[in-house]
């Protein structure tokens, strides 16, 4: 029997996390310390993950270059002890221009379902320490995974008290759902907490680099990323809100500009997240999409929502495409002949819930599965044409072919809606569910405008919905049963917000609905 041990998270790495660059490093060296962006790691499978770093010494450097302009030799250690007295792997890496000197390292050869810690040294500097985990091999039994999950965070509105949550709650991964950045302030000055690196909106890939750059200069975040390993999606604010493929939100941009736009957008999310050399970006295009297992547990299949969708139903005629709610007038929203996946990716997801073995099947994507009946200006009663409403016919095909695959215990989960969430998914109202799914709320990111209060009374399939409080969602899975708690921060504006928990449900092993804990 396998049981993932639980370790305390290291003080050490803590206090180091926590702890100015100038205590880490002695004053003389703290202008030159290249390790302001800390670590992270991500893709943990039964030999090995990704350890991530980024060399920047001036991380917000308006060349968007971090303070450095030649390649630089970096140094891993790879170590099973928290102390990093034994190592298992040491080697050298170069850090290039090319990709602002990050640095990907696929760390490979170790054992399955056990922590390491890893570390990089390089400019006479050592990099904070960071904790990954190894998965399960790939059939071997596993007793149960925590994992959390969190999307939208702005850093103007408020501080990542969330990160620093999921942090100390210890999870054996993370899982991060889009908007993770924002492109543009989205606030009248008076209600941001801290700025931008620039007020401006983002659009080239110095802009997004330094976006990125600056959020990973957060100590809350910092420490998530040193804590565990963790997967990730986008959504629209990587790029441009309500963005679709090559199509920008207003049509007035053309395809061709967008797509620049997107390069760098992309690029930038290379750079910063660990993610491996599979996914380097090539000009516009950039593969996210992929499956992650646990053991017999789990598997998380990562969708990518936004890269290879179809033009968004129905712009107005000034030509806007930003997200609005429409009726029956646009047909356009349920057309079998656009995709919200694109047709590769698609199959790709059918297939796999052909072959799928875990117990649990997560998806795991950017945002709300279930229809969702709203009312929109005017009092006119219709759907979304930003998330899965606006490509209706993808879902129904998805989930056709979860039901023909007779998928075990199949989970949704997103983000994007700054509200939380829990529904049941079927095809019909009167047809037996075929999955659960939970929203999180933002990290940060302003609530719902409107409350969403007859979102129950106008779909009986949505169980809860709740947009007052910001957070993220904690998971807890065994083989028979998944317990979600909706976990919300006391106060966005509050560095040191406390937390607590405004849901708990559970799902029972081949139960495929939601009961309270
Ligand atoms: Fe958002
Ligand atoms: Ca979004």
């Amino acid at each position: 029997m396998v049981t993932i041990t639980r370790r305390r998270l290291i003080a050490a790495a803590g206090f180091t996390l926590a702890a100015p660059a100038v205590l880490r490093h002695g004053l003389a060296r703290a202008a030159s310390d290249p390790f302001t962006l800390g670590v992270a790691s991500g893709d943990p499978t039964p030999d090995g993950f990704v350890a991530w770093t980024r060399l920047a010494p001036d991380p917000l450097a308006p060349d968007g270059g971090g303070g450095l302009r030649d390649p630089v030799e970096v140094d891993f250690e790879i170590a099973t002890d928290e102390a990093m007295r034994r190592i298992v792997r040491r080697g050298r890496t170069r850090a290039d221009v090319t990709f602002a000197h990050s640095v990907h390292l696929e760390v490979e050869g170790l054992e399955p379902n056990r922590p390491y810690w890893y570390r990089f040294s390089a400019l006479d500097a050592q990099s904070p320490i960071g904790r990954a985990r190894t998965a399960p091999a790939r059939n071997a039994r596993l007793d149960r995974l925590r994992f959390s999950f969190a999307s939208c965070a702005h850093w103007e509105l408020g501080y990542f008290s969330a990160y620093r949550h999921m942090a100390e709650e210890d999870p054996d991964l993370v899982l991060f759902l889009g908007d993770y950045i924002y492109e543009f302030s989205y606030a009248a000055a008076e209600r941001r907490v801290r700025t931008h690196d620039r007020p401006q909106n983002t659009v080239d890939l110095i802009g997004y680099r330094n976006r990125y750059a600056l959020h990973r200069t957060d100590p809350d975040l910092q420490k998530l990323h040193a804590t565990a390993p963790c997967l990730m999606t986008w959504d629209d604010h990587e790029v441009e809100n309500d963005y679709a493929a090559g199509f920008a939100q207003v049509a007035a941009v053309s395809p061709e500009d967008f797509l620049k736009r997107r390069a760098g957008a992309y690029q930038a999310f290379y750079e910063h997240m660990p993610l491996r050399r599979r996914s380097m970006p090539r000009g516009p295009d950039m593969t996210i999409f992929d499956r992650y297992r646990f053991g017999d547990l789990a598997e998380f299949t990562v969708l990518d929502g936004r890269q290879y969708r179809s033009e968004q139903a129905c712009p107005t005629a000034g030509g806007s495409r930003r997200m609005r709610v429409v009726g029956e007038a646009c047909a356009n929203r349920t057309d079998p002949a656009r995709t919200m996946l694109g047709a590769e990716q698609e199959a790709w997801l059918h297939d796999g819930f052909r072959k799928a073995g875990a117990k649990w099947n997560i998806i795991a994507q950017n945002v709300l599965v279930a229809p969702l009946l709203q009312r929109g200006p005017g009092g006119i009663l219709g759907n979304g044409t930003d998330g899965w409403d606006g490509y209706s016919a993808t879902r129904d095909r998805m989930l056709n072919a979860m039901a023909e695959s007779r998928l075990a215990n199949p989970v949704f989960l997103g983000g994007d809606m700054h509200s939380f969430w829990a529904t049941e998914i079927r095809a019909r109202p009167d047809t037996p569910n075929l999955a659960v799914e939970f929203v999180g709320s933002s990290v940060t990111a302003d609530g719902p405008a409107s409350a969403f209060a007859d979102a129950q009374t106008l779909n009986p399939h949505i169980r809860y919905v709740e947009g007052a409080h910001r957070g993220y969602v904690s998971v807890d899975v065994t083989p028979g049963r998944m317990e979600t708690r909706l976990r919300a921060i006391s106060d966005r504006r509050d560095p040191k917000a406390g937390v607590s928990t405004l849901k708990h449900f559970a799902v029972e092993d081949g139960g495929l609905r939601l009961h309270d804990a």
